[in-house]
């Protein structure tokens, strides 16, 4: 019989550097975990980060107009206000310095590795040790490992015919080619989704021409952008509790519309799409263009975009949305499925990201030579977002069934920690090799979770990246308090444990 590949991260223990933790990743969910680490008198960690900064995604996304849909009151930690925010909903330079100067603050640059990508990781069960290998051959073993890759950090593009002989530039949103300049260009967009929302408004002044390839339309509800006065942040600064009830302001409008993601057609769902119609309405006067605008899918089914900025766009004389299907590129621009020649200099691809094979740049292997990449293959799942059976001591932050359409994925994040740190300190102070959820348990979890999805507007005839083959893979399946609840629930007894010497039995 073939002996199984024992995985990148397995290798000899002698040339690892031995840490309790490693986490991967130094955005958001990383910086959290260091932090959590740390709070608690863990100080022998490692963060592998593959770029040269923290930060994550706001490190990635450097687009013109890039900024968070939510407003940085509220996407901020907890524990870590700012109270100098410049706008409501901040821009990603901003966004980007403030995870810079958590990780100052908090003492994390000491602990991350930039510039390490890393290749996989395998669990040595003997020692309860998860071995853990970066592409350049590096190598850890940790007791714990927590994963903090994020969600949306491929970038991906279709593969459209004649792609690669056009002679003009093209790029991906999330890699923007800032030597480029737009001005006086034939620019296409392809793509309309959330990236594409923000950065079009940006680039359609300087374009000659800028052509919007538009497979479906989004619901587009207004965003409430204002500066924040210097005023302001001194009575933040002063008065703290003021700025933390506005967080919590914004918290709850946010969850308030969590009723009409629950259920499509509900009274929130119409509501919703009330101030959705109005907003097109109001902002675009044109008939024929409204139609294009107008979505043919329940509200909440795909990204609800927020944004004051791209109908004005869109309605500029040197901007076109273009429905007809793309049929193939070519050297001089995009030939239509009815063919229509649209002749350009630059195209950029707003298509999104890889999100269905979640970690697949990681090569993940637990008990018994399993692969994550094979068991997750026909749509990842988990137990309560963050253990997978097979893979002891390992913990995954935004993982499976996490993410969500209607509020803050920090506030989702400290709770799934809330969660981890209970379970790490029962792996160290018992000296456990294994602390594995139950098969049994993680199945049970997901037949309801699965079931309370069936009837979420996730569930309705739309494409999205919240799924894999049909199944919800991504979002959670109800309040963001709901999830509070269970995660503050630390239930020991859905886990195997197994500890490192017979002699310190675990309960
Ligand atoms: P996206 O929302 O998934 O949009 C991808 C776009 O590309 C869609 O318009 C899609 O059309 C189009 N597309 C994909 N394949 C295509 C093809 N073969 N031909 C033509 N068009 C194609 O991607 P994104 O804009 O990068 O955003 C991804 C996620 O990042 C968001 O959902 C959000 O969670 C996050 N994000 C957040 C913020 C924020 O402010 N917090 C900002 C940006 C991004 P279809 O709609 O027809 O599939």
């Amino acid at each position: 019989m073939a002996e199984a590949d024992p995985g990148i991260g397995a290798g000899a223990a002698g040339d690892a550097t031995r840490v309790t933790a490693v986490i991967v990743g130094a955005g958001m969910s990383g910086l959290l975990a260091g932090i959590r680490l740390k709070q608690d008198g863990i100080d022998d960690f490692v963060i592998l980060e593959r770029s040269d900064s923290v930060g994550g995604t706001w490190y990635d996304n450097q687009y013109p107009g890039a900024s968070c849909d939510v407003p940085s009151h509220l996407y901020s930690y907890s524990f870590a206000p700012n109270p100098k925010w410049t706008r409501a909903f901040a821009r990603q330079p901003e966004i980007l310095a403030y995870f810079r100067d958590v990780a100052d603050r908090f003492g994390l640059n000491p602990h991350i590795r930039f510039g390490t990508e890393v290749a996989g990781a395998t669990f040595d069960e003997g020692a309860g040790e998860w071995a853990v290998a970066a592409a350049d051959g590096r190598r850890w073993r940790a007791r714990i490992l927590i994963v903090g890759a994020g969600q949306l950090n491929r970038p991906w593009s279709p593969d459209i015919e004649g792609k690669e002989s056009f002679r003009g530039v093209q790029f991906h949103s999330a890699r923007w080619r800032h030597d480029v300049d737009l001005t006086g260009k034939r620019v296409a967009s392809i793509g309309n989704g959330a990236s594409a929302v923000q950065y079009i408004p940006e680039i359609a002044p300087q374009a000659e021409k800028l052509s919007i390839f538009q497979r479906s339309s989004n619901w587009i509800i207004p965003r409430p952008d204002e500066e924040i006065t210097p005023k302001q942040h001194a009575l933040f600064e002063r008065l703290p509790i003021v700025r933390k009830l506005l967080r919590l302001m914004i918290y709850s409008i946010n969850e308030s519309r969590w009723g009409a993601f629950k259920k499509a057609g509900s009274w929130a769902s119409r509501r919703l799409e009330k101030m959705a119609r109005d907003h097109l309405n109001a902002q675009v006067a044109d008939p024929k263009l409204r139609e294009l605008l107008t979505p043919d899918y329940p509200i909440g089914c795909k990204r609800v975009l927020i944004t004051d900025d791209y109908y004005p766009a869109v309605c500029r004389p040197n901007v076109e949305i273009v429905t007809d299907p793309i049929a193939r590129i070519t050297p001089d621009g995009i030939e239509t499925a009815s063919g229509r020649r649209v002749a350009l200099d630059v195209i950029v691809w707003g298509t999104g990201f890889a999100t269905a094979g979640f970690l697949v740049p990681i090569d993940l292997v637990g008990r018994g030579g399993r692969r994550l990449h094979d068991v997750w293959a026909n749509g990842a799942e988990a137990y309560r977002g963050v253990t997978v059976s097979g893979f002891p001591n390992m913990f995954v932050l935004y993982g499976p069934n996490t993410n969500l359409g209607h509020n803050s994925i920090i506030f989702m994040s400290e709770r799934q920690m809330d969660y981890v740190m209970p379970l790490v300190r029962e792996i160290l102070t018992r000296d456990l090799a294994v602390l594995d959820v139950k098969p049994e348990a993680q199945a049970a979890y997901n037949r309801d979770l699965q079931a309370k999805l069936a009837s979420t507007v996730w569930a309705a005839n739309c494409g999205s990246w919240y799924k894999h083959d049909g199944k919800i893979t991504n979002n959670w399946s109800s309040s963001t308090i709901t999830f509070w609840r269970q995660m503050r629930d630390v239930d020991l007894s859905a886990y195997e444990r197994r500890p490192r010497q017979p002699s310190r039995v675990a309960a």
